[in-house]
């Protein structure tokens, strides 16, 4: 009974570093340089071991068995040989400080798992096959079975009694860090494959909104080009008089400027860029965000009023939290089936930047605002059901919020309540 509390107070303490990790790093919405990355690996690797050491599995007056080399292997195989390396020389401190010098792991590990690992690491490409845990798990096993091994021929050669127990004992380890090896590697594909999957529903969700915008932008070029070409075609005549060609001209190029305005916003949100962190001035946002969505308010007959306090900045990543808002108007535009007004405004309360999308359109009911944010929930016939859940989860990783009130055919009013910056000049 000892043994099983032992082992599945062993496997707690293995998994509990992978959800730690998962939470800390690969859910954090700012990415950590690589380096505090391998660091928090070893650390945990370390505490691991250390805690493996001192609860092993299967004791008996003669020989212990401890899943110590699992942490090392994780180590190992998920963060380099160099994490590898420490953990193991971690270990090696750990029990000659704490008076237990253990030559026999030192010499196993040294000799043959290191080598061994480190082998199998660049010959197998383990990373690239399928399916992934068979690989780690193996390892575990074959590590496990030379420390065995090592031991029986420890036993043999200095004449100690070998039973039964302890090739029970032995076999029982064998399968036991397989199992457990299996267990987490499946646990860190699992959780790296819902990383990997929401990353493209984000991509996919921005696709569907760049295809949809497209044609409205397109659309819009074509008044600056339309309005272009018709001073161009009065300037070529000859009566027109200076003053006038000096006027025309200076139109024609606001007009053109303004349809290059639209197509530069237009690529560069269509461009995947660097997911910097920055401090974003509300209006410049607001501007980029007008050239990208008011083509398409236009060809709905949406009018879009604007309200913003000067000096309002946030952090964060200026491409998402276009899209984030993108995705907000859009939906203002489409509920507003008839045409009607939408007003976007800004303003600072209590160290916090707020930005109101309001538009008069169809409204939601309760039951509606609480499935909002749900992945795939729409009402569209056409629609992706992701933009909400993309919007929220920007809002989310910046530490913002996101509140909704509506009203059936009276309209509806989202919140976004930022961390404001203080920028001095
Ligand atoms: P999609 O726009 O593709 O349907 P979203 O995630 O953007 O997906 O929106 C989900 C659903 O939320 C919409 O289908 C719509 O029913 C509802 N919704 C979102 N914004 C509004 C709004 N401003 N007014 C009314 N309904 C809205
Ligand atoms: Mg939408």
């Amino acid at each position: 009974m000892n043994a099983i509390d032992n082992l599945l107070l062993n496997i707690l303490i293995l998994t509990v570093p992978i959800l730690l990790y998962h939470i800390l790093i690969i859910e954090h919405p700012r990415p950590y340089h690589p380096r505090w990355n391998k660091l928090l690996i070893i650390l945990l690797c370390s505490l691991t071991e250390i805690f493996c050491v001192s609860h092993p599995v299967l004791i008996s007056t003669e020989y212990v068995f401890d899943l110590r080399i699992i942490p090392v292997l994780a180590a190992f195989l998920y963060s380099g040989i160099t994490s590898g390396f420490i953990v193991s020389a971690i270990m090696i401190t750990y029990r000659l400080i704490s008076g237990h010098p253990d030559f026999l792991w030192m010499a196993t590990l040294l000799i043959l798992l290191i080598p061994f690992t480190i082998l199998f690491m660049s010959i197998s490409n383990w990373k690239l096959r399928t399916p992934k845990v068979m690989f780690p798990s193996l390892l575990a096993f074959v590590s496990a079975l030379t420390y065995f091994c090592i031991q029986f021929t420890h036993h043999i050669l200095h004449n100690k009694s070998v039973d039964s127990l302890f090739f029970i004992y032995g076999l029982l380890s064998c399968i036991i860090h397989t199992f457990i090896m299996w267990v987490l590697t499946c646990l860190i594909e699992k959780l790296k494959e819902n990383v990997a999957i929401r990353r493209e529903l984000h991509r996919t969700e921005k696709l569907a909104v760049l295809s949809e915008l497209a044609a409205s932008v397109a659309h819009e070029i074509r008044n600056p080009m339309t309005v272009a070409r018709g001073f161009m075609q009065v300037l070529n005549q000859a009566q027109v008089s200076e003053s006038k060609k000096q006027i025309y001209t200076a139109m024609v190029i606001e007009e053109i400027d303004r349809a290059q305005s639209i197509i530069n916003d237009y690529l560069s949100f269509a461009k995947p860029q660097a997911e910097t962190l920055e401090s974003i001035d509300i209006s410049s946002l607001i501007q980029k965000l007008m050239n990208l969505i008011s083509p398409y308010a236009s060809l709905r007959d949406v009018q879009i009023k604007v309200q913003f306090e000067p000096g309002l900045w946030i952090h964060g990543h200026l491409e998402k939290m276009i899209q984030c808002l993108v995705n907000i108007t859009k939906n203002g535009i489409e509920a507003m089936p008839k045409g009607g007004t939408l007003q976007l405004r800004g303003y600072r309360q209590n160290g916090r930047v707020i930005l109101e999308i309001h538009d008069d359109g169809v409204g939601m009911t309760h039951e509606q605002i609480d499935q909002l944010g749900t992945p795939f929930y729409s009402t569209k016939h056409k629609g992706t059901g992701l933009g909400m859940m993309v919007s929220y989860r920007i809002i989310k990783n910046l530490s913002g919020e996101i509140s909704v009130t509506s009203q059936l055919n009276k309209g509806t009013c989202f919140k976004i309540s930022l961390p404001a910056v203080v920028i001095r000049s």
